[in-house]
């Protein structure tokens, strides 16, 4: 059985005033019955420490949006895996479209990135997903079939590891594909997973849908087979609306 995640994505938002946010999500998650669902925040590396701080006691578990694939060193700018690990995060996304386009990301890089999270003890959310032209070439299941292939380690398992398909061109766009489209892709992410993990790890692994997310089509969404939860970008940025989505479960 596959408990769902609905994980929020803040992305480069966030100044030090936001943890009123996580405040008042915190209170709307203890107003009523607890969520059928995992919840996750990941905020900007700036805001981790305050968050983690905020979301002790709750059921607001806290990661980092993208993590180095290096051991800490000499490497300016850059934060390593057990730095997240270090200041309470306990997973964090990895090859975002955000971080594949403006970075440059390969799959061998994600996945990297992916081994250097799980040696530091973190779930590893590992992103995947066709853009708009790959879609209109009908390439969508090659796509995320060679980026599950690439990005995903070998030692994979349902414990550090989870799947978010995001259709690049569902992400701030207000667009999502149709319920049948996402079973489509969903199903095939299953079965590519079952094929090389095995029917256990295979059928345990957490698959999200992630693009346009929102409080109005979350129920929709996420009752689709093989659909085991959301991340959530501009709509996690406010509580109301993030406790919306949380609702579908
Ligand atoms: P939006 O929910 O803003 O479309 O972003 C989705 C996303 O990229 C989450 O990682």
């Amino acid at each position: 059985d596959r408990r769902p995640l609905v994980a929020g994505n803040w992305k480069m938002n966030g100044l030090s005033a936001a943890a009123a946010e996580l405040d008042a999500l915190a209170k709307a998650l203890a107003d009523r019955p607890a969520p059928a669902c995992d919840v996750m925040i990941a905020p900007p590396f700036t805001l981790l420490a305050p968050f983690v701080a905020a979301a002790s006691g709750t059921p607001i578990a806290i990661g980092g949006q993208d993590c180095s694939h290096l051991e800490p060193g000499a490497h300016t700018g850059d934060i390593a895996a057990v730095m997240l690990r270090d200041i309470g995060a306990t997973s964090v996304i990895v090859g975002h479209s955000e971080r594949r386009q403006d970075h440059h990301e390969t799959d061998d890089l994600v996945r990297l990135k992916a081994e250097a999270a799980h040696e530091a003890g973190l779930v590893a959310i590992v992103c995947i997903g066709e853009t708009e032209p790959e879609r209109d070439r009908d390439q969508t299941l090659n796509v995320v079939t060679t980026q599950l292939a690439g990005s995903v380690p070998d030692a994979a398992t349902a414990d550090n590891t989870i799947i978010a398909y995001e259709p690049v061109w569902a992400i701030g766009t207000g667009r999502t594909p149709t319920a049948a489209d996402v079973a489509t892709v969903h199903g095939t992410i299953r079965e590519v997973l079952v094929e090389r993990f095995g029917e256990d790890i295979g059928n345990g692994l957490r698959i999200l849908y992630g693009g346009s997310v929102k409080p109005a089509n979350a129920g929709e969404l996420m009752a689709v087979a093989n659909v085991d939860g959301a991340l959530v970008g501009g709509a996690s940025l406010k509580a109301a609306d993030f406790d919306g989505i949380i609702d579908a479960y």
